[in-house]
């Protein structure tokens, strides 16, 4: 994708970001607006615009940035406590960039999702 992707961008090392992690094929790094005391994007590096397109695409890198934010999790002291992993998905799911993103999200209770 490329230049008109922001998530692109920040893989290509042209917008900087706060890196968490980073395997051959996925990055992790802080969001720019936290919604909670730990907030991280796991992306792949290849773009895929969404989580449906690169689960049904490449299973197999769907898999890897499962991988990798379960040891970001791991990394922030998360896993003893819980989190939240969650993928917006379209215009209703609420995504703003398409490129696909797990937001992992801890830190504090966060509450039912769906209260
Ligand atoms: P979405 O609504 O697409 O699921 O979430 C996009 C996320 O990307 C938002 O939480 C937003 O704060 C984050 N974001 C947008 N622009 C940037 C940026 O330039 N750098 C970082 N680190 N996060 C960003």
């Amino acid at each position: 994708m490329g230049s008109d992707c922001l998530f692109c961008r920040i893989v290509a090392g042209e917008i900087p970001a706060t890196v968490v992690r980073e395997t051959a094929t996925t990055l992790a790094f802080r969001d720019i607006t936290p919604k909670a005391p730990v907030h991280i994007l796991v992306i792949p590096k290849e773009h895929y615009a969404d989580v449906a397109t690169l689960a049904q695409g490449d299973p197999g890198l769907a898999a890897e940035v499962l991988a990798t934010a379960a040891d970001v999790a791991d990394d922030e002291g998360l896993l003893g406590d819980g989190f939240r992993l969650m993928f917006n998905t379209g215009t209703y799911g609420g995504q703003e960039v398409f490129h696909v993103h797990a937001h992992l999200l801890g830190g504090a209770p966060l509450g039912p999702m769906l209260a």
